[in-house]
Formats: structure tokens, C-alpha cells, sequence
């Protein structure tokens, strides 16, 4: 079985993450994928707003470096993309990035809760102390649906992504996630399975079994991806992702050309 297309994958340019862009083609190649597509974190508006993304005057190079990696590997599909941050009251600068380049696809995440606080950052813990795992949840999850609702976004970045740490409300989260759901299906916005929950405290898939029979029932599309930080985490537990797929009813996933959605049987 061919593996799905990887989406969703970064470069050094944020900060956080090692290898460039070719040793990620390259173990793409060994690990038996035949697409993949670069998602790195998107500039803010202004670049003192965090220190884990690339600079604004960063974006070309990182286009040229993705460019660079899709003329060393022909024998690959590389897709062009940002992970772009959803802030409420950012949507015009995300128009803006969008019109800069042709991208293909741009993958809208919540990690910001608050203004300040990024939900899956290790060194912002202590605000979990301070609040209500709900309040939190509920917080991600309407912003998530904004994000889903603004048509900015191609598909939705580890939609669950508030378990990270294993916080985990004890009230039912199913009005969340349907709200969201039902603001994608609406847009015809995608969520991708992120393999990267895997290797966190959680130990799960974003978004879980619940969430993607539910995307499922309401048809929404889904894509992969592992949210690679280095190499070797490039198509990493895909197998398991196209089993919980397959579990939830799924038969096929997307991938995007010029935003243009794709059809690819699982
Ligand atoms: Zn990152
Ligand atoms: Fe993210
Ligand atoms: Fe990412
Ligand atoms: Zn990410």
C-alpha cells in the first residue's frame, strides 16, 4: 500500500526544528512516500510576537528553499505551504502571506489560546495550573472554529491539540468538536491526522477515534501528516494513521495543487 502524501512538515527557519529541506526529501524517498509538502511556521505580523517562527523577511528564502528541494528530487512531489497561526483578528495579515507566493495548500493551527500563551508550549505549563482544563479546551476549540469558518485555511492542524500534555476535561468535549466539524464541513476545510501526538505525552493521533468518526459523519475531508522537526520524523506512523483512518470510514484523503483540492484513494 502507497502511503499518503506527508503535509505537514518544517525547516530550520523556525527555530525549532533541524535538517533542511533535502534530508527531508531524502528519508521521505527511504520511508516509501512519493509526496510530501513543507508547512513551516508563518511569520507573524511583527517578529518580536514569539522566537519559534521564521522571520517576515525570511518567507523568500524559505519558498527558495522548498523550490530547491522540488528541483533535487523530481522523482518527489513537494508541495509549497505554511503553517499558518490562527490568531481572531489576524485574518487580513494571513490574506496578505497568502498572496505573496502561490502556495499550495495553508494549514490553520491554534497553538495561541490567549494572546500570549501557546497551549502546547513546555515552557508556558504553569498556566494549566491556573485554569479550568474545560475553559482551556472550550478556548482552543472556538477559535479553532473561527479558524474553520474563515475559508483561510485548506486544512486544520492537529485539531485536538489541547491534549498534548494529557489535560483532559471530564466534560463531555463532543459540542466542541461538533461545532468545529460542522464549520469545516460548511467551508469544505480538511483535518489532518498529525501523527506528532504519538511521540507526546498523550501518546495519540491528533484529532482522536471520537472526533474523526464524528469529521467523518459529516464529511469532512482529511490529509496526513507527521509534523516533522527533523528528518527522521518524516512519514513516521503513517501506517497507524491510515488504520485509524480506515477505522473512522475513511477511503480516501486529500492533497492540494495551487489550493485545488486532490483525491487520493487510501
Ligand atoms: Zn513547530
Ligand atoms: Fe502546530
Ligand atoms: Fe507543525
Ligand atoms: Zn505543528
Amino acid at each position: 500500500m502507497a502511503l499518503p502524501p506527508d503535509l505537514h512538515m518544517h525547516t530550520p527557519l523556525c527555530r525549532h526544528a533541524t535538517g533542511e529541506p533535502a534530508d527531508y526529501a531524502r528519508r521521505a524517498l527511504q520511508a516509501g512516500l512519493t509526496e510530501i509538502g513543507f508547512s513551516d511556521h508563518s511569520p507573524m505580523r511583527r517578529d518580536d510576537f514569539d522566537d519559534w517562527r521564521m522571520r517576515n523577511d525570511q518567507l523568500d528564502e524559505y519558498v527558495e528553499s522548498v523550490r530547491r528541494a522540488q528541483q533535487n528530487f523530481p522523482q518527489l512531489t513537494i508541495r509549497l505551504a505554511l503553517e499558518v497561526d490562527y490568531l481572531p483578528g489576524q485574518e487580513d495579515w494571513i490574506r496578505d502571506l497568502a498572496s505573496r507566493h502561490p502556495w499550495d495548500y495553508f494549514i490553520g493551527s491554534v497553538h495561541y489560546v490567549t494572546d500570549t500563551w501557546a497551549v502546547d508550549s513546555p515552557f508556558q505549563l504553569s498556566q494549566w495550573d491556573q485554569r479550568d482544563a474545560f475553559e482551556v479546551w472550550s478556548a482552543y476549540f472556538e477559535r479553532l472554529t473561527l479558524a474553520a469558518a474563515s475559508g483561510l485555511f485548506q486544512i486544520l492542524g492537529h485539531a485536538d491539540l489541547p491534549k498534548k500534555f494529557g489535560h483532559r476535561p471530564k466534560q463531555d468535549c463532543t459540542p466542541l468538536y461538533e461545532r468545529l466539524i460542522r464549520a469545516a464541513a460548511k467551508t469544505g476545510c480538511a483535518v489532518e491526522l498529525n501523527t506528532a501526538g504519538l511521540r507526546k505525552e498523550c501518546r495519540e493521533i491528533y484529532p482522536s477515534r471520537e472526533f474523526l468518526l464524528l469529521a467523518r459523519q459529516h464529511r469532512v475531508p482529511i490529509t496526513f501528516g507527521s509534523d516533522a522537526h527533523a528528518a527522521d520524523e518524516v512519514g513516521r506512523d503513517f501506517a497507524s494513521a491510515v488504520a485509524l483512518a480506515r477505522e473512522a470510514g475513511y477511503t480516501s484523503c486529500l492533497t492540494y495543487d495551487q489550493r485545488m483540492p486532490r483525491l487520493i484513494t487510501l
